[in-house]
C-alpha cells in the first residue's frame, strides 16, 4: 500500500480500479510483409476504420445527449476524414507497392496529407490538420490494439489516472463510468478541478508522479476533499474509507434538507447563494442543491470541442434555455474567458510563455470584436426571456470596461434597429480578479451594477502564484492576509458606491473561509452546485454580528495559516460534527 498526497480538487471518496490514459505517439514498426499477406493487411485496415467510425459515432451520441448537439458536431469532421475514398485508395495502392505493414503505410500517407493541409493559404483548411491528426492517432491505436487516449473510451467503472486532462477530455467523460480523477499536474482552480466539481466526480490533481506510481488495474481509494490517493490499500484502510464514504453520504443527505431554506444568518441577514455552471445541462443540479440562481455561467464551453465558431443562434439558444429553466432566479453570464488553461485550438491563440497573463478573456474579446459581438447580441436577445445579468472577466482598468460597454451599446443599438427585444436594464458587472482592478474599484464601481470577485485569478496575480502549477501550490493561499485585505477593500468600496459585491471563485465554496467572507460583508456567494448546501449550512448557523467580529480579528493575523486555523476553530465551535 502506498499513499500519495496531491491537491484536493473535488470532494468525495471513491474506490475503484485505475485506468491510465496516455496520449503519447503510438510506435509504428515498418516490418515488411509478403505479397500474399496484402489482403489480410487490407482487411485489418478496413476493420480499424470501422472500429474507429463506431467509436466516433458513440462519442458523438453521448455528447449530443449530455452537453448538446453543437459539441457533438465537431466529430463530423473526423468522420469525413475516415470516409475519404481518395486517401483510402492511395493507402491501398501504396501498400501493394511498398509491402510493409499497413500501419506504416497509413502513417506515411496521412502525414503527407497533413503537411499539404498545413501549407495551404485557406485558414479553414489549415485548421483541418487537427482533425486529421486526431483520426490518425485513433486509427493507429485501433490497428495496434493499444490503450485508448481519452477517458471518453472508458467502458466500465474506473478511476481515470492521467498526466493531464484537456477541456475536450473532461467534456467527453461519461459520468457513470468515471468514479474519480487523478492527475499529475494542475492546481485546485485548474480547469480539471473545476470540471470535476461540476460533474460531481471526486478528484485529486497535482500528484506529480501519479502516472508513474500507479499501474493499470491497481485498486485506488481517492479522497477528494483531502487530496489523498491510496494505492492498493490494505483491508483495514479500505474499511476506514468505506466508513468515511458512508459518513459523507449521510452529511450530504442532511444538507440537502436545507434545499428550500434561504441563505440567512441567525440574526436575519439575508444573502444570495448562487451556483457556478459550465453547461446548460447543469441547471437541474443548481435547482436540486437549492441555489438562488446562477452567479457564474462560464461560457467557454460553447467554443470548445468544435472546429468552427459558435453562431449567434447557438449562443442565444444556450442562454435562453438556462434563463427559462431557472425561471425567476437570476443568471449571470460571464462573457468569453478563453486563454489561461482553456483553449479552443481553432481560434489559433498563439502559444504564450505566460498564458494566464496573456491574450485572454476581455483582452481577446476587445481585439476580436467580430467574435465578441456575436456573444453580446446573443446575451441581449436571451435577456428578454429571464433575469439575465452579464459580467466581463479580467478587467484590469476602467478603459477596458468602457470599451466593452461601448461594444455592448453598439449591439443594443443594432438590436433596436432590427426590432429585436432585449432587456435594456440588464445589470452589467465587472469581475474583480486583477489586482489593478481591485485597487481602482472605486473608479470601476461608478460604471457597473455589481462586482464579482474572481479569487481563482485574483489570488494567483496578488501572490504571484500560477494557479495550475502543482510545484508552488503550497503558496496558493486564499487566507493570505494580502488576499483578505484586497477582498475587504473591494467589498467596502463596492458598498460605499451602492453596488453589491459577490464572489464566484473557488474560495466562495470553502466553508471555513466562508465564515470570514460573510463577516467581511460579501453579498453573494457563488460556488459549484454540490458545495451550495454546505455554505448554506454555515450561513444559517451563525449570527452575522459574530461573523463580523471573527473577520475583524482574522484581519489582524499575520499569516494565512493562522487565519485558516483561527477561522476553523471558530467554525468548529458552531458545527463540531463536521469541521475536522
Ligand atoms: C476566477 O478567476 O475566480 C473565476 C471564477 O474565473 P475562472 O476560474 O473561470 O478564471
Ligand atoms: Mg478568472
Amino acid at each position: 500500500m502506498i499513499i500519495l498526497k496531491g491537491i484536493p480538487a473535488a470532494p468525495g471518496v471513491a474506490v475503484g480500479k485505475a485506468y491510465l490514459f496516455d496520449r503519447g505517439e503510438p510506435t509504428v514498426s515498418r516490418s515488411p510483409i509478403a505479397e500474399d499477406q496484402i489482403p489480410k493487411e487490407i482487411a485489418r485496415f478496413e476493420q480499424a476504420l470501422t472500429t474507429t467510425r463506431h467509436q466516433i459515432l458513440e462519442i458523438q451520441k453521448r455528447l449530443a445527449e449530455e452537453i448538446g448537439q453543437e459539441h457533438a458536431e465537431i466529430f463530423n469532421a473526423h468522420l469525413l476524414v475516415l470516409e475519404d475514398r481518395t486517401m483510402i485508395e492511395e493507402i491501398i495502392a501504396q501498400l501493394n507497392r511498398d509491402r510493409i505493414v499497413v500501419e506504416a503505410v497509413f502513417s506515411d500517407v496521412i502525414k503527407k496529407y497533413m503537411r499539404a493541409f498545413a501549407k495551404v493559404d485557406d485558414e479553414y483548411l489549415r485548421e483541418r490538420t487537427a482533425d486529421i491528426e486526431a483520426v490518425r492517432k485513433r486509427v493507429l491505436r485501433n490497428l495496434l490494439g493499444t490503450r485508448g487516449e481519452s477517458p471518453a473510451e472508458l467502458r466500465e467503472q474506473g478511476i481515470v489516472v492521467a498526466y493531464d486532462l484537456s477541456p475536450s477530455d473532461t467534456a467527453q467523460m461519461q459520468k457513470e463510468h468515471v468514479l474519480a480523477i487523478v492527475t499529475d499536474i494542475g492546481g485546485r482552480t485548474s480547469h480539471t478541478a473545476i470540471m470535476a466539481k461540476s460533474l460531481e466526480i471526486p478528484a485529486v490533481v497535482g500528484l506529480e508522479n501519479a502516472t508513474r506510481e500507479i499501474h493499470k488495474g491497481d485498486l485506488l481509494i481517492i479522497d477528494g476533499a483531502h487530496g489523498e490517493v491510496v494505492v492498493n490499500p490494505d483491508h483495514e484502510t479500505l474499511q476506514r474509507y468505506e466508513r468515511e464514504r458512508l459518513r459523507i453520504q449521510q452529511v450530504e443527505r442532511d444538507l440537502v434538507k436545507l434545499k428550500d431554506l434561504s441563505a440567512e444568518t441567525l440574526d436575519g441577514h439575508r444573502l444570495t447563494l448562487s451556483a457556478n455552471i459550465e453547461f446548460p445541462g447543469e441547471v437541474d443540479s443548481v435547482i436540486a442543491h437549492g441555489a438562488d440562481g446562477i452567479g457564474l455561467y462560464r461560457t467557454e464551453f460553447i467554443y470548445l470541442n468544435r472546429t468552427d465558431l459558435p453562431t449567434e443562434e447557438e449562443h442565444y439558444r444556450a442562454y435562453r434555455s438556462v434563463a427559462e429553466r431557472i425561471q425567476s432566479q437570476p443568471v449571470i453570464i460571464r462573457t468569453l474567458d478563453l486563454g489561461g488553461d482553456k483553449f479552443a485550438s481553432h481560434l489559433q491563440i498563439p502559444n504564450e510563455m505566460n498564458p494566464f497573463m496573456g491574450w485572454r478573456a476581455i483582452r481577446f474579446c476587445l481585439a476580436r470584436p467580430d467574435i465578441f459581438k456575436v456573444q453580446l447580441r446573443a446575451i441581449l436577445r436571451a435577456s428578454a426571456y429571464g433575469k439575465l445579468k452579464m459580467m466581463y472577466p479580467m478587467i484590469s482598468g476602467v478603459e477596458e470596461l468602457r470599451q466593452a460597454q461601448e461594444m455592448l451599446r453598439h449591439a443594443q443599438q443594432e438590436l433596436r434597429q432590427e426590432g429585436i427585444p432585449f432587456d435594456a436594464r440588464m445589470e452589467v458587472g465587472a469581475m474583480i480578479e486583477v489586482p489593478s482592478a481591485a485597487l481602482t474599484c472605486d473608479i470601476l464601481a461608478k460604471e457597473v451594477s455589481f462586482f464579482s470577485i474572481g479569487t481563482n485569478d485574483l489570488i494567483q496575480y496578488a501572490l504571484a502564484v500560477d494557479r495550475v502549477n502543482e510545484k508552488i501550490a503550497y503558496l496558493y493561499d486564499p487566507a493570505h492576509p494580502a488576499v483578505l485585505r484586497l477582498i475587504k477593500q473591494i467589498i467596502d468600496i463596492g458598498h460605499a458606491n451602492n453596488i453589491w459585491v459577490g464572489m464566484c471563485g473557488e474560495m466562495a465554496g470553502e466553508p471555513v473561509l466562508g465564515l470570514l467572507l460573510l463577516g467581511l460583508g460579501l453579498d453573494e456567494f457563488s460556488t459549484s452546485p454540490v458545495l451550495v448546501p454546505e455554505i448554506k449550512k454555515v450561513i444559517r448557523s451563525v449570527e452575522w454580528r459574530w461573523a463580523q467580529q471573527v473577520a475583524q480579528e482574522a484581519l489582524t493575523l499575520p499569516t494565512g495559516r493562522e487565519v485558516e486555523a483561527f477561522a476553523r476553530a471558530k467554525l468548529k465551535e458552531l458545527l463540531p460534527e463536521w469541521v475536522k
